[in-house]
């Protein structure tokens, strides 16, 4: 029904009786009512009031229920609403007439108030039958939609690390003069590539499944900041953006999952790239003490209004000024930074970056080594 739980019904009819007794009767059953007399100005007043049902007398002073009927089947708003015809006992022309004017239903003059209610009660729950189903169908068909935007995203978005893989390869199996330092470099190339495009995949998987497999163990940092310099450096090359690395270790070294935090990383760092200006500068700053990690990922990019900043971490959302620009993406790499985040029993956000841009900053506590764990 259209009003949050009270239906509501609209009687047009000339005997001012029969519209006190049934305002009795239907408010004393749960419905709002409202009348009018006669047929001019009914229709403007049935769209104001926003009726679940209609009951039309067909004989009224300054028309008939007939053209009314019509007027509400062509309304926008009202030609949803199923109407019942109030005719004359044994007036089976007018029935007949009622509905072909798109009435659903009768009562004869003179009507037992007890059937009226049980046949607009039985109309209206057609009509929130049909309403439920309307809305079901139109949610579906949305999220048809977003399965639909999904696969393109995910398609665009695997295209260029396959394509650098392909290019790779092609110039390895051409190249008869290749030198071996070009060589190295050609095959880390489409190696990092492979790393995205699966890096990519495992996200996909991982958020839709929602849930991650730890396996804590002692983290080596510099090794972890080697495999980060390494994936990153062709792209920051390209683009002229200077990625500066600022470690400090103190204590036991930490305990974590090293593969999650790593893609974290990726993810973060992957965004720092995309929003940041050629010649722009990101920072990644490790803290690991006191049995507490704590990461930061800055960048110089256009930052992240304050609505946006929670919204950022759900499964495919992409901020507003996102959703058409020319910035690839699919929404949900921030999701999985999120899911493993919380996995890792520690928690990330986002802040405005000191100088413009935005910090991402991820907090994680020593986990307990060598015990596997599916959360
Ligand atoms: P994707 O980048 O694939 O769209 P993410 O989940 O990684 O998905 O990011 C979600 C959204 O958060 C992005 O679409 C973008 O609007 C915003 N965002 C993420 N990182 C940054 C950043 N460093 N600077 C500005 N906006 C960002």
């Amino acid at each position: 029904m259209r009003s949050a739980g009270v239906p509501k019904v609209f009687l047009l009819e000339d005997d001012l009786n029969i519209i006190r007794g049934m305002r009795e009767a239907a408010e004393r059953e749960g419905w709002q009512f409202a009348a009018a007399s006669q047929a001019n100005g009914a229709v403007e007043a049935m769209k104001e009031f926003a009726p679940d049902i209609i009951l039309l007398d067909v004989q009224l002073p300054d028309g008939n229920g007939f053209e009314v009927c019509a007027r509400i089947a062509g309304d926008g708003s009202l030609t949803k609403v199923p109407v019942i015809f109030l005719t004359a006992k044994g007036d089976v022309e007018s029935r007949l007439k009622g509905f072909s004017a798109g009435g659903r239903d009768y009562v004869a003059k003179p009507f037992s108030v007890e059937e009226l209610l049980a046949r607009m009660r039985a109309h209206a729950s057609i009509k929130q039958d049909q309403d439920n189903l309307k809305r079901r169908l139109q949610e579906l068909n949305l999220a048809e939609r977003v399965r639909e935007d999904l696969v393109d995203m995910i398609v665009h978005d695997l295209r260029t690390p396959l394509g650098t893989i392909e290019v790779t390869l092609e110039m390895v199996h051409d190249s008869g003069l290749i030198t071996d330092a070009d060589y190295a470099r050609i095959l880390e190339n489409a190696k990092q590539a492979a790393e995205f495009a699966l890096s990519m995949v495992n996200d996909i998987l991982d958020v839709r499944l929602g849930k991650l497999r730890v396996n804590a163990e002692t983290l080596h940092l510099e090794a972890l900041l080697d495999r980060i310099k390494r994936l990153f450096s062709g792209q920051l090359k390209r683009y002229g953006i200077a990625l500066q690395v600022d470690k400090i270790e103190a204590g036991e070294q930490s305990v974590t999952d090293e593969t999650l935090l790593f893609r974290i990383l990726m993810n973060l760092l992957s965004n720092a790239v995309k929003f940041s200006r050629s010649g722009g500068r990101i920072e990644l700053k490790i803290r690991a003490a006191n049995h507490q990690l704590r990461i930061e990922t800055a960048d110089q990019g256009p930052g992240i209004p304050d609505a946006e900043k929670e919204k950022i971490f759900s499964k495919y959302y992409r901020a507003e000024g996102q959703k058409s620009g020319p910035v690839p993406g699919m929404g949900l790499g921030l999701a999985f930074c999120k899911l493993a985040c919380e996995t890792l029993k520690g928690r990330i956000w986002v802040e405005d970056n000191t100088g413009g841009g935005s910090r991402f900053i991820l907090e994680l506590p020593s986990l307990v080594a060598k015990c596997p764990i599916t959360i």
